[in-house]
């Protein structure tokens, strides 16, 4: 090792041990590209994940129960406009069955995501779904929605209903960039999204957001931005993962990412390991997409500071519709296959696996009892 990469390798450690970073430190942690550099500020993320939640990877069982949704997000394969999809709705039976297979598998929790409908026929199915699973399960499932933008008033009936942890990425913090991935209109308004966070919040739900990394125009200001709105929001749970192109939406026509796929990936572990040391007691999902890139992409992600894992749950007939970006791994798999699979996968990286647990955020706990 030269004295140049020791004095880099220096920086890289003080920096990280700092109790509270600021935006130049940011960037200048996020801007690491050598395989080095980021495997080191790696390894000093994780170390503060075993600090603070322990290495312990909790699972979210995640079932895509709908692909119908009202909205055109440029960047979407299932965005209303993409009529190259079959659209599918899950039956309630669909719906029960595979919550009973994540709680038999002692998978603590499940995700429920859709496209986002707002229309009282879809927000009353939600509510019904989300009785039907806890009375089944014994309310032993924690139950996370992600079904996008609503008011509150529908927030409140799901919480009511049985979800307490809600998912919503605001995909970038920055109002600009928001515009050019988005149609700008009244379905798209990125105050509205920003809202629906702190609705959410006074809801009582744990909250959870994120952003898409190396969209075209983004640049890494941007995303320092992003993760000091997650710091400031005091956000309880954070999911952010490499944007990935979709060849029938108009991002992909309209423009490309000027960083290329692996560094895609890269960026998004600097993303994890910084977001790990500035929030230390949140969680951090290991998005799937990161896997659609590099096939050990989720335990690097859990080896940078990320500690929950998102098994596919979706009934297999119908994962091949619920393509939001391309080459989504695991679309032949089967929820069991799945299981299996991830648990060797994290074993292998030296994690505990949490079955049977919650893994509600430690965050959200310090938040209402301070
Ligand atoms: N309709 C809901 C939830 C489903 S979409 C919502 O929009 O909140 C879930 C997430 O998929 C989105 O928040 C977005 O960040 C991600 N996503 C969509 N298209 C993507 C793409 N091309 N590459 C990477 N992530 C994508
Ligand atoms: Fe619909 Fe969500 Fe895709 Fe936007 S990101 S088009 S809201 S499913």
């Amino acid at each position: 090792m030269n004295k140049a990469e020791t004095n880099q390798n220096i920086l890289i450690e003080n920096i990280s041990r700092k109790e509270k970073l600021e935006r130049n430190e940011i960037e200048f942690l996020l801007s690491l590209s050598e395989k080095d550099d980021i495997n080191q500020l790696s390894q000093l993320a994780n170390e503060e994940k075993s600090k603070h939640v322990q290495n312990i990877t909790y699972f979210r069982g995640l079932l895509e129960f709908s692909n119908h949704c009202e909205k055109n997000c440029f960047y979407c394969g299932i965005r209303k406009g993409n009529q190259h999809i079959n659209r599918y709705q899950l039956s309630r039976e669909e719906i029960i069955q595979a919550a009973e297979f994540a709680w038999k598998s002692r998978y603590g929790s499940i995700v429920l995501q859709s496209g986002e409908l707002s229309d009282a026929k879809s927000v009353n199915f939600i509510c019904d779904i989300l009785q039907e699973i806890r009375q089944k399960t014994n309310g032993e499932l924690g139950i996370t929605l992600s079904c996008g933008e609503h008011t509150k008033e529908n927030y409140q009936r799901f919480f009511e209903a049985g979800a307490h942890r809600y998912l919503l990425r605001i995909e970038t913090t920055d109002r600009e960039l928001y515009y050019k991935i988005h149609p700008k209109n009244a379905l798209h308004n990125f105050e509205n999204r920003l809202n629906c966070l702190y609705l959410l919040k006074e809801c009582g739900y744990q909250v959870g957001t994120g952003v898409m990394v190396g969209l075209p125009g983004q640049t890494i200001s941007s995303l320092a931005g992003d993760l000091l709105f997650f710091r400031d929001f005091d956000v309880d749970m954070v999911g952010l993962g490499p944007y990935i192109e979709h060849s029938q939406t108009p991002l992909f026509k309209m423009a490309q990412p000027e960083l290329s796929r692996e560094q895609r990936f890269h960026l998004t572990l600097n993303m994890i390991s910084v977001l790990r040391l500035m929030m230390k007691n949140i969680n951090i999902a290991a998005a799937t997409a990161l896997q659609a890139i590099d096939l050990m992409g989720r335990e690097k992600a859990l080896k940078a500071g990320a500690n929950i894992i998102m098994p596919n749950i979706t009934p297999k007939k119908y994962r091949g519709d619920y393509l939001l970006y391309e080459d989504k791994p695991c679309i032949d798999e089967d929820a069991e296959e799945c299981k299996d699979c991830l648990d060797w996968r994290i074993r292998m990286i030296g994690d505990e696996i949490g079955y049977g647990k919650w893994g509600d955020s430690q965050h959200f706990d310090k938040r209402i009892n301070p």
